[in-house]
């Protein structure tokens, strides 16, 4: 809806998957089982790796919370049509659109589409969400012939964060969105038209690290002007800190995606390399160690535990610290780091890079 030139840009890149995906999948898995449960549904408890005394709390705070949506819709009517897991159909509107609704219930001239969101990075209003709404569309395209609905209710429920967030729109206000915004954006989106739009909607892009309007908007950021007089005034600094959120996202977003290209890929990029980040140096075996500063004569080692590697050498200095200690020091392999050729540190060479990844 921000960008949509975006739709058809992001086909080029392939659709990413993390570690929080994955555990939101398996948060809605377990939820979808325990509120089949609650309602005497047939339901098989999956099993994941993910699941944890947290995951098991929020997806009951999940259920109770659907359950009085449910029992409240009960009171008006008494034939509930509630479907779980329901694959929502809005392709009238977006071609090819559709989505899945975790919890649909409808029967007393109300439509409720429940949506559980299980990551807590970023808090998400139901309040004209075109996520939900399009979910509505898609609840309203199945049950408009069926009942007589004159009012949809969208809930967001993110228990980690405690949010639980409801917007209600008529069924016309809704329609006229679709009417109004939703389908000459969508024809746009379907054909790549349309004009270039960063912001906060960046992040979930699959295009981000190589989007030039996204480059364009940050740069622009940095074209402060800087006038008399020398130093700058409070509010430019907190106007500067404003920017710099967004700034770093950005910049940590290429910094990763130029990285991963070069370890994972030899992607060579003019002007930097890659080197093993710094680490410190750490006793190997702290018994052995002890043993072989005391067999040298040394006795001062210990405060509340071994002293610390620098203290020790200082006690007894480079070289017999080398010669007494060298082989039971060791130092553990840095994470690997794009830098600027002027960097100190000796070049990693990809193909290296890609085995230390590895292992
Ligand atoms: S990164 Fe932002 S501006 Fe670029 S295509 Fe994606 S949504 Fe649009």
């Amino acid at each position: 809806m921000d960008c949509t030139p975006s739709a058809l840009l992001e086909q080029q890149f392939p659709n990413e998957t993390s570690i929080f995906a994955e555990e939101g999948t398996a948060a809605h898995d377990l939820a979808e089982h325990k509120l089949k449960k609650a309602l005497k549904m047939r339901s098989k408890k999956p099993t994941s790796k993910f699941h944890s005394d947290e995951m098991d709390e929020m997806t009951d705070l999940y259920v109770e919370y659907c359950l009085g949506i449910i029992e409240n819709a009960k009171e008006e009517c008494q034939d509930l049509q509630i479907l779980i897991e329901q694959k929502l159909d809005f392709s009238d509107y977006v071609p090819e659109g559709f989505g899945t609704g975790d919890l649909v219930v409808v029967g007393n001239g109300t439509l409720h589409v429940i949506d559980l969101k299980y990551g807590r990075g970023v808090v998400v209003s139901a309040e004209k969400n075109p996520q939900m709404m399009l979910y509505a569309l898609g609840a309203l395209s199945l049950f408009e012939m069926l009942y007589d609905i004159e009012k949809v209710s969208m809930t967001i429920i993110q228990p980690r964060v405690d949010n639980f967030s409801t917007y209600e729109v008529t069924v016309d206000e809704l329609l006229n969105w679709a009417e109004q915004e939703l389908k000459p954006k969508a024809l746009l989106a379907s054909n790549g038209d349309g004009e270039f739009c960063a912001g906060d909607h960046c992040r979930f892009c699959r295009a981000r690290n190589q989007c030039r309007a996204r480059a364009v908007k940050n740069l622009e950021l940095l074209k402060y002007e800087f006038q008399d007089p020398a130093l700058l005034l409070d509010e430019e600094v907190a106007e500067i800190i404003g920017l710099a959120d967004e700034l770093s996202k950005w910049a940590s977003d290429i910094y990763t995606y130029a990285t991963a290209l070069a370890i994972n890929e030899g992607k060579q990029w003019a002007g930097f390399k890659l080197v093993e980040g710094r680490t410190r140096r750490k006793y190997a075996d702290e018994d052995v160690v002890a043993e072989k500063a005391k067999e040298a004569g040394y006795t001062d080692i210990f405060k509340q535990s071994l002293i610390s590697i620098t203290e020790m050498e200082k006690l007894m200095g480079k070289k017999k610290f080398k010669d007494i200690l060298g082989d039971y020091v060791e130092k553990p392999k840095g994470k690997l780091a794009l830098v600027p050729e002027t960097d100190k540190r000796e070049a990693i060479e990809p193909i290296e890079a890609e085995f230390q990844v590895e292992n």
